[in-house]
């Protein structure tokens, strides 16, 4: 099951797409199935779990014939109750549960859910298999079962395509099909475009004629270029930088709210700008810049006057990375959250107003379920975290749905397939081009 797993190509639907196949070839108590959704507006999982609950359920059965947990746990929020409900239907078994979760964000960071369900916290700079956790996100569960019970691999995905668009919708969307092609299936405006690709708080801002879906691209955000958000998103380090030296107050609200330091983790974002403000070279605290998420509460929620500890904390990870450095500070004998851990928590109604996002908060995605034929698919080799898989066809080749394309090269590494039939017109270094047959 396990070989199936790996040749249909699945890598986490959410996150960094990491292989899937190499998650399950571990061992642990407890598989956790995350399914909070918890960026604002994304209506991904939600529409999954209400159409598809007897498939979800399947896959994490077919998961424990592959790795053997003790007790698997569906994480859903508050306002999803009615997917936990549909879930409910389809378990006929005691080891799979369905816990529901405050309407808080990030309540599908992997850790802060594990926290949540288990009450148990991954070390700092640590992964779940460190306290016997394995975590998937919910897509890529129901890829599994597809795999294991049908030989499918994963080549569509659900995507919420949202924003300042006429018809926003959730569509299962080949992978490799353009920004472009979807804006104008969800009913384009006479407006100057962005795209955000993934949720508002973490996903990354794309120029829309740039932008290509991937095994990891749960939503796509449309919005006006102008937009405050966007203007947020898009600032530039250097001037990130400059603003924290002349500006932080060191009023430690960042550090109050930071998802990681929550769940006991000694990563305070307020020492961070601190030391930039003094402009230290090297002190030792720049090294805990490791430990952030880059959930972007103290970006986009936390600092009263707009800095961004984030990007600061990207700079330095990337840094530290170039050098090879690492997190090696000795691991605590025991993480302990804050007592006033619930209170600092964000209701998602509150980000959502902060974002500058209400309007879209109310209105709901609809689920169309008819084919996407774009005319031209472009698949990268690189869509999961590791090594890009090799391309093992060549322009001029004709292709079917479902087809190998690129072999994956390494451990961690997978298989991409192209997921509609055509012809390869193009090749570059990271990937294919396929011209659909319609
Ligand atoms: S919240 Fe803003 S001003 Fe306060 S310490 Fe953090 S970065 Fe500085
Ligand atoms: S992005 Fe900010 S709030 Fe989130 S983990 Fe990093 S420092 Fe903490």
């Amino acid at each position: 099951m396990l070989d199936k797993v790996k040749s249909a190509g699945i890598t986490g639907a959410g996150g960094a797409g990491f292989p899937a196949h190499i998650k399950l070839g571990a061992k642990a108590q407890s598989y956790i199935i995350n399914a909070a959704e918890c960026e604002p507006l994304l209506a991904t999982d939600r529409t999954l779990m209400l159409n598809f609950s007897k498939e979800i359920i399947e896959g994490i059965k077919a998961v424990r014939e592959i790795t053997p947990y003790e007790k698997a746990y569906i994480g859903i929020k508050e306002k999803n109750r009615d997917c936990g409900e549909a879930l409910k239907k389809f378990i006929d078994v005691d080891f799979i549960e369905v816990r529901v979760l405050r309407n808080v964000y990030p309540s599908g960071d992997e850790q802060v859910m594990i926290y949540e369900i288990l009450d148990k916290v991954v070390p700092e700079a640590g992964i779940p298999l460190d306290i016997d956790v394995i975590v998937n996100n919910v897509e890529t569960v129901y890829r599994i079962g597809k795999a294991v019970l049908q030989d499918e691999p994963f080549s569509k995905r659900f995507v919420s395509i949202i924003g300042e668009v006429n018809n926003p919708q959730v569509r299962e969307v080949p992978v490799g099909t353009s920004f472009s092609y979807l804006l104008d299936i969800a009913g384009k405006k006479d407006i100057d475009y962005v795209a955000i690709d993934g949720g508002p708080m973490m996903g990354k801002v794309v120029e829309v004629n740039e932008g290509i879906v991937r095994k990891t691209t749960s939503g796509i955000i449309f919005l006006e270029r102008d937009h405050p958000l966007i203007r947020r998103k898009t600032q530039t380090i250097k001037s990130v930088v400059s603003q924290a030296r002349a500006s932080c107050c060191n009023c430690m609200t960042c550090t109050e709210l930071c998802s990681r330091y929550l769940i006991g983790h000694r990563m305070e974002p307020h020492k961070i700008m601190r030391a930039i403000g003094m402009e230290l070279t090297q002190p030792h605290v720049y090294e805990h810049a490791m430990l952030c998420s880059e959930c972007n509460i103290c970006e986009l929620y936390a600092c009263p006057i707009g800095l961004s500890p984030r990007a600061v904390n990207v700079k330095i990870k990337n840094e530290m990375r170039k050098e090879g450095k690492r997190f090696e500070k000795e691991r605590l004998k025991e993480y302990k959250a804050p007592v006033f851990r619930k209170g600092r928590q964000l209701n998602t109604t509150r980000l959502t107003a902060r974002l500058g996002l209400s309007k879209y908060y109310s209105v709901k995605p609809e689920y169309i379920t008819e084919e996407l034929k774009p005319d031209m698919l472009r698949i990268y080799l690189n869509q999961h975290i590791g090594a890009p898989a090799k391309a093992v066809v060549d322009i001029g080749n004709e292709i079917k749905a479902n087809q190998l394309i690129g072999k994956l090269s390494g451990d961690f590494s997978a298989n991409v397939h192209s997921p509609l039939d055509g012809k390869v017109i193009s090749k570059g270094e990271n990937y294919i081009d396929i011209e659909v047959r319609l």
